[in-house]
């Protein structure tokens, strides 16, 4: 059998991809899916870190619109994906798969603070680590956050799961149908073209500490062990 290509990655699901065809909440059926396709890559002696989104919930951005401050929102924003979390946890434990959700902002009552070092012993230890609560600071992405932890716990990648496209297009293609997929970008030309892969913090971040993203449809089942492969689905964003 053909060795796994990563040892360590960072996948990170946005809250849309919880949310399925419903687009708002959680969808039982997308957790156990995406939990069963985590636990296959488990199996191939992959270490899986997960950066949970939380727009299915709340955007702090648009809801700030509507009279909330910025900072209160998005401290909204940043709960909402722990209860991301804490559903993903429980679509692992029926399955057998072990985890442990971390937070940036401290609820000890429900997970562990995020400790870095801690972080890489679970990994070693093929313990599925969630990270929840973004970076615990207003203002920032879930994405910068997947750039961050993966950064700091030496990931190789990170997996970007999309459940409307399967990569990244020249323009949105739901509303193009004309528009082109590409198969491999630079952190340049997603800054540059402006193309709504990433906000341009968590792009930078990438770009400087040389951390390579694929960006893939997650609505197919096995795709997350396709790119853990090292199989050419989706596009490639590198040097
Ligand atoms: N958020 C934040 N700081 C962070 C990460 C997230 O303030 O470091 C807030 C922000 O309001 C954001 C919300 O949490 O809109 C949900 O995160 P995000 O929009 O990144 O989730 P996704 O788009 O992946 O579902």
């Amino acid at each position: 059998m053909t060795k796994p290509h990563y040892k360590r990655v960072v996948l990170k699901l946005s809250g849309e991809a919880l949310a399925g065809t419903q687009g708002f909440g959680i969808d039982s059926k997308m957790i156990e899916s995406i939990a069963n396709q985590i636990g296959e890559v488990i199996t191939l002696g992959v270490e899986v870190a997960v950066v949970v989104g939380g727009g299915n919930i709340w955007r702090g951005v648009s809801e700030s619109a509507k009279g909330i401050d910025r900072a209160t929102a998005d401290y909204m924003g940043m709960l909402a994906t722990v209860m991301n979390a804490l559903a993903l946890q429980a679509g692992l434990e029926k399955l057998g798969v072990e985890s442990r959700v971390q937070t940036s902002i401290e609820m000890r009552q429900v997970a562990e603070p995020y400790i870095r070092r801690r972080a890489i012993r679970h990994l070693e230890k093929r313990r599925v680590v969630i990270f929840a609560g973004g970076t615990g600071n207003p203002f920032f992405s879930t994405d910068t956050t997947a750039a961050l932890r993966a950064a700091e716990i030496e990931a190789e990648v990170i997996l970007m799961a999309k459940n409307k496209v399967d990569g990244v297009y020249s323009a949105d293609p739901v509303l193009h149908p004309e528009a082109t997929k590409y198969d491999h970008l630079s952190y340049i030309e997603i800054l540059q073209q402006g193309l709504g892969v990433m906000d341009s913090t968590a792009s930078t971040l990438c770009m400087e500490n040389n951390i390579p993203i694929i960006v893939f449809s997650i609505l197919e089942e096995g795709n997350i062990k396709k790119v853990v492969m090292g199989d050419q689905i989706g596009t490639v964003i590198g040097g």
